[in-house]
């Protein structure tokens, strides 16, 4: 395949941006390439700037759940900027917008719309302290929740207290407040409440994890973490930034039918436009300002174009009575492929990561087991072959309802084909 453009279109951006990337992962470090540069995308397919066409699994990340450049989408997106791009004001996009995340995430009685996923996490951490008064947080290891100080510890060794920043220019204050506790394993978090049982204001999880690749919650441990913050008073976020209209469309929370406290939304709320989400229960949300005391605020948040762009994707999404049952038949069968082929496979309806481990992977521990090197041949096997994944072994590959049965099939045969090294275990 011939790639030259993008190679000298790569070469140039390093001499303008960190690593030639706005976002890092972008830069294919992990996987040894050199990353491609996107002329276009439709469907299921995006294009290079060479001209080269690939079954994509990236999917935005997440946001193109319906497939690239949905004309519903699209449409919505040029008759709003007919109007204007930003007011800075009132307009009623934001009230429907609302009112359809409210429709699909009754916990999110009040909502606030924000910019990024970052954005709508640190705001909700920070109204559930202002609501608390209270400083300190559990996180799990291996869950983002985008890059804001407080948020950025993913610690190591096991150590479950006295957090260190995971970046440079994060000053140890800024997390020492960030209690750090194993997913699916809800003792770790009981250990914490029982040493601060008055401090904890959250604990904030990614429902079904799917950024230390797609790691699903066992049985009874969103449960768990339910019971244990209603027993010392602390709130339960829900970090649905990815889940949220991709488990289904009422997130993680209406399919394993646990109601947290606060939730945030970002990708495909947004249709594919910088837009996310914030909100929870009514008097939680009735400390944000004007009502309350806890600060937050945007000059773009609720962009009429944005807000148009949410509307179009969510309405498309509740006119596809089949869409979860659709994601979830065609990511199932990518899944039985890898298994043919002898991978460890974990997913979650759409969301699915082959992991380079003989582990079963079910928390950061046994993610970090994964052999980057083998993923890193994974993916050039299936870059190859016209199929674009995700650039890291700690990602979610994507499946869009725009796949059709005829690329589903053809990936999965190339992952079939598949014959790993197997440098990694016995
Ligand atoms: C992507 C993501 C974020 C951050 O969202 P941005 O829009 O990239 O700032 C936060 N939490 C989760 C779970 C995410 O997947």
């Amino acid at each position: 395949m011939n790639t030259q453009r993008s190679s000298e279109l790569f070469a140039k951006a390093k001499e303008l941006m960190p690593g030639g990337v706005n976002s890092p992962v972008r830069a294919f470090g992990s996987v040894g390439r050199e990353p491609l540069y996107i002329a276009g995308s439709h469907g299921d397919r995006i294009t290079d700037t060479d001209g080269n066409e690939y079954i994509d699994y990236v999917c935005s990340w997440g946001p193109d759940i319906l497939g690239h450049a949905h004309p519903a989408v699209i449409g919505a997106v040029k008759r709003a900027c007919e109007n204007g791009l930003t007011f800075g004001a009132c307009h009623e996009g934001e009230i429907v917008l609302a009112e359809k995340i409210q429709a699909h995430f009754p916990s999110m009685e009040l909502i606030r719309l924000v910019s990024s996923g970052t954005e709508a996490v640190m705001s909700a951490v920070r109204a559930a302290r202002g609501f608390t008064g209270r400083d300190r947080i559990v996180k799990f290891e291996g869950c983002y929740h985008g890059h804001s100080d407080g948020l950025l510890v993913k610690g190591g060794s096991g150590q479950l207290t006295g957090s260190v920043p995971d970046s440079a220019g994060v000053p140890a204050g800024s997390t020492e407040n960030t209690l750090l506790a194993r997913y699916n394993d809800a003792d770790s978090v009981e250990t914490l409440f029982g040493r601060f049982p008055e401090d904890i204001a959250a604990v904030i999880v990614e429902p079904c994890a799917a950024n230390m690749g797609v790691v699903p919650p066992e049985a009874g441990f969103l449960q768990a973490l339910r019971d244990i913050t209603e027993r010392y008073g602390a709130l339960l976020i829900f970090d649905e930034v990815i889940t949220g209209f991709r488990l289904s469309a009422g997130g993680a929370q209406e399919l394993y039918g646990i109601k947290p406290d606060m939730t945030a939304l970002g990708k495909i709320v947004g249709g594919g436009m910088p837009l996310a989400a914030y909100g929870g229960r009514r008097e939680i949300m009735e400390q944000v300002a004007p009502l309350g005391a806890v600060y937050q605020a945007g000059t773009l948040s609720g962009n009429p174009i944005a807000t148009a762009a949410g509307i179009a994707q969510i309405t498309e999404i509740e006119r596809t009575p089949d869409l979860y049952c659709e994601l979830d038949r065609k990511a199932a069968v990518l899944e039985a492929a890898a298994v043919k082929a002898g991978l460890n496979v974990n997913r979650c309806g759409s969301l699915m990561t082959v992991f380079f481990t003989d582990k079963r992977v079910t928390d950061y521990g046994s993610a970090l087991t994964a052999d980057r090197a083998e993923y890193a041949r994974f993916f050039g096997h299936l870059l190859d072959n016209g199929i674009y994944a995700a650039p890291s072994q700690f990602e979610a590959m994507f499946v869009s309802y725009a796949h059709s049965d005829e690329d589903i099939i053809k990936t999965a045969e190339i992952i079939a084909h598949y014959r790993k090294e197997n440098r990694y275990g016995s």
